[in-house]
């Protein structure tokens, strides 16, 4: 007789076939095998009783299951390690004893954090019966959400519109985009300004910021307009006389810790920053890498399991990462002792692993050839993450100074940074959302002291216009979500997903914006139905559920508990007045009748029309969402369209001309970089503005074009992919074709290959130094002495750098842009392409 095994996906029992011997069957349910009985049979709210029947279209492979079960001796249940996992293994024995099939056969549940062969047989050592807190807490989860979608959907369809329906855990995230948009909405963006001197000691020239005004000290809006700078800057500039005192010199050494391995939550997270993936398309491409890759050693599991609130390492995964840290790093890379992880999440049943690779000795490199893109991508930053959690901290040498003008009653600080020791930095580094703070940017001072007395290079005013809060992207959303305790690593993509295939919500570059039905939605569920959109409310039962799941806590309670105070506040809403949620006065009259105007949702979101319909037919659309009257700067000469000046909520910008309907491109826009002052700006600003990028002509030893152009991080010069910042002390439109060439002149030119005329060369990068030869970089540390390095050594270094870099090459930041070689042909999904940075 045979052993059956069974599991919910077919890749899965692939791989674990693969390890299993002949006695062995695996089996797959392809997913759960049953749904709750449609409309009101699903569940009696007198018992909570839940009815099910066999979904169709699992029947064929319950019906398989079935069959081999008859033939087997021993069943062993070997689904997903969690609450969800449990249920399907749950519902197969109750359907298999319902059709008698079980009788006297052994069934047991086994469960693996990873789909490796030590992890399934120390599984098989270890049977166990299913866990029914487990099952009842998913199943106290499908009740709450069934009842909630169930009776509230109907009450929408009847007061706003039809067909559409509110889900437990989407509406509270839906209330987090629509409150944000409110936010935005009435924010009216502030002037404020800062002052800075530009102070050189010997030939270095460096900057610093006004803090202390004629012994005040500065806040964010002490100087709110032109006028106040320009007396300010004039004052200062008198009494500081060209010269400015060192008062303060203050060095500390900052340290950076690496971060935790990956649960769900951050993977998402980083997998939509850094690699632009949908919190979908990582789940989708985690779960690959988990169920099982063929690589040359055969089909295995390359990650653990990617549902997990988990931070923890187990001991071998620990010690195998720093074995692998001992044979590929200097000691100072990595600790003595192993660094541990506490996770947050209580239930200790559950407490999985983080997400890590199965064997951290298969390098990213080397499996490369095996995977397609987004597999690849999404494995280098769990291989990479991994390895940093076990690495060094990061140091940095921080310098804070004070520079004193006239008596010392105004005072300016300067700050800057050195990388001293980059550690886990050198492998990984978590991004962040909408970070304005620069911390481990560098900023050199030159070497300073208290009395120095330094000539003032100049003192100048920057205009600022606050910011609203941004948007949500989908990782700043996942994370808030976290936060809140709304949802949990099985949830945080479909909330996303639901949000979007509902129309609540819509992504807008990557970001959510609600819709009008959206905000509809939420104002109605936020005015009666206030705790099912209260994210208290939801957290705490979520933690309920939680506690089921512990053995802490009956079902039977929580769901009682939860449906008489639900089902009262249903009856109670059911005569609510429709045209009272979905109509709104604006506060204006009709300019045909003179009776007020309404905001009336529409099939396409929001219009406005006239009280006095049917009697008045007066409509307008209602587009709000003009930031405002644009006003005309200039006439570009070359496509002979108005070069606009537009306010929005993220400050001021130029337009080239504006949108036309059914245009499929969006009209030119230029962000108006913070050194230009508004009230300057001029026709002949605007006009060079509008024209970027710059070109600057051919580089002489390339024969590739340089180009200068504004950027996220400010303006830059950009040959052959290679980008420079452009010092803040010169204007964009001024620099030279010479000056150009020079920013972009190597520290040293330490030579050339002779082999391939390569030139190799020393340049500096945020992180220090580094050597580079074509595309090989290899960084050099703080106290290598940059004129002692001969190009023999260079070359014997980098060429050895080439050869290796297939197997151990230090992380950059942004994953290489070449396509790996593709094997195998890439799946039915397409592929969505990173759209290019705005
Ligand atoms: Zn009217």
């Amino acid at each position: 007789m045979q052993k059956l095994l069974i599991v919910e996906s077919p890749s899965k029992a692939k791989t674990i076939g693969n390890y299993l011997g002949k006695e062995y069957q695996v089996l797959a349910s392809y997913g759960h095998i049953r749904n709750l009985l449609p409309k009101s049979k699903g569940i009696n709210t007198d018992t909570f009783e839940m009815n099910y029947e066999i979904s169709p279209r699992n029947k064929k492979h319950m019906d398989a299951i079935s069959n081999a079960v008859k033939k087997s001796d021993e069943i062993l249940l070997a689904t997903d390690p969690d609450r969800e996992g449990e249920a399907i293994a749950w519902h197969i024995v109750e359907v298999l004893a319902s059709k008698k099939l079980v009788g006297t056969k052994k069934i047991s549940r086994i469960i693996f954090g990873e789909i490796t062969k030590s992890a399934i047989i120390e599984a098989l050592n270890n049977p166990r019966e299913v866990a029914q807190p487990l099952v009842h807490a998913q199943q106290a989860r499908q009740a709450l959400d069934y009842l909630i979608g169930f009776n509230l959907s109907p009450l929408l369809w009847s007061k706003i519109r039809y067909g559409l329906s509110a889900g437990r855990v989407q509406s509270p995230a839906l209330r987090l985009i629509v409150e944000r948009e409110k936010e935005i909405e009435k924010f009216d963006s502030l002037e404020y300004w800062s002052i800075h001197l530009d102070a050189l000691k010997d030939k270095a020239k460096f900057t610093s910021k006004l803090t202390i005004l004629n012994n005040q000290k500065l806040e964010q809006f002490t100087i709110t307009s032109a006028e106040q700078e320009k007396k300010i800057v004039g004052e200062l500039l008198l009494k500081s006389s060209g010269k400015a005192r060192v008062s303060r010199v203050e060095k500390k050494q900052r340290v950076r810790n690496p971060t935790a391995p990956f649960t769900t939550s951050t993977l998402q997270q980083e997998a939509v920053r850094k690699l632009g993936f949908t919190t979908r398309s990582t789940m989708i491409t985690a779960q690959q890498l988990y169920e099982g890759i063929s690589i040359e050693e055969g089909t295995v599991g390359l990650i653990t399991y990617m549902r997990t609130d988990s931070m923890s390492l187990s001991n071998e995964a620990t010690t195998q990462i720093r074995n692998y840290l001992e044979s590929n790093y200097t000691n100072e890379y990595f600790p003595q002792k192993a660094i541990g992880y506490k996770t947050k999440a209580k239930n200790a049943q559950e407490a999985h692993e983080a997400i890590r690779p199965t064997n951290i000795e298969r390098t990213p490199q080397n499996i490369k050839r095996f995977l397609s893109d987004q597999q690849f991508k999404l494995y280098e930053i769990i291989w990479k993450r991994a390895l940093a959690c076990q690495m060094s901290p990061a140091v940095f040498d921080a310098v804070s100074i004070d520079l004193e003008v006239g008596k010392g009653e105004s005072i300016f600080r300067a700050t800057g940074q050195t990388l001293k020791f980059a550690g886990f930095m050198s492998v990984y580094l978590e991004d962040e959302d909408d970070s304005k703070n620069n911390e481990n940017n560098e900023s050199k001072l030159p070497p300073l002291e208290v009395g120095d007395l330094l000539d003032v290079d100049k003192i100048i005013g920057v205009q600022h216009f606050t910011e609203p809060p941004p948007r949500f992207t989908e990782a700043s959303l996942v994370k808030t979500l976290e936060e809140f305790g709304i949802g949990r690593p099985s949830t945080y993509a479909s909330i996303i997903t639901t949000l979007q295939e509902r129309d609540y919500a819509l992504l807008e570059k990557k970001r959510f914006v609600a819709t009008d039905v959206g905000k509809v939605v939420i104002e109605f569920l936020t005015e009666h139905f206030e705790n099912y959109v209260d994210y208290d409310f939801t957290a705490n039962l979520e933690s309920q559920l939680d506690d089921i799941a512990a053995d802490k806590k009956n079902s039977l309670t929580v769901l009682q508990d939860f449906w008489g105070v639900f089902i009262a506040r249903i009856k109670e809403k059911g005569d609510l007045d429709r045209t009272k949620i979905t109509q709104k006065e604006i506060g204006e009259n009709c300019p045909k009748c003179e009776k007020p105007l309404l905001s009336k949702l529409g099939k396409r979101g929001n219009f406005i029309a006239c009280s006095g319909y049917p009697d008045c037919d007066f409509t307008r659309s209602s587009n709000g969402d003009l930031p405002q009257e644009p006003k005309v700067i200039a006439q570009d000469e070359a496509s002979k369209k108005d070069i606009l000046l537009l306010i929005g909520p993220y400050g001021p910008y130029l337009q080239l001309g504006l949108p036309i309907d059914g245009d499929k491109l969006k009209p030119k826009r230029v962000t108006i970089p913070p050194e230009i002052v508004l009230a300057d700006l001029d026709e002949s600003t605007a006009k060079q503005l509008i024209s970027l990028p710059r070109d600057l002509g051919i580089h002489p030893e390339t024969g590739a074009k340089i180009i200068a152009n504004i950027g996220r991080f400010g303006p830059y010069v950009n040959h052959n992919g290679k980008f420079k910042s452009i010092p803040k002390s010169e204007n964009i439109f001024e620099i030279t074709h010479e000056f150009a060439v020079d920013l972009l002149k190597p520290l040293r030119k330490i030579g050339v290959n002779p082999d391939t005329k390569s030139s190799i060369d020393i340049y500096k990068s945020r992180f220090g130094f580094y050597m580079q030869m074509d595309s090989t970089k290899v960084n050099l540390s703080k106290d290598t002495d940059l004129d002692s390095i001969s190009l023999e050594k260079a070359l014997k270094i980098l060429t050895k750098k080439a050869e290796e870099e297939a197997k151990k090459k230090p992380a950059k930041k942004k994953p290489a842009k070449k396509k790996p070689a593709k094997k195998k042909p890439a799946k039915k999904k397409p592929v969505k392409k990173k759209p290019a940075e705005d």
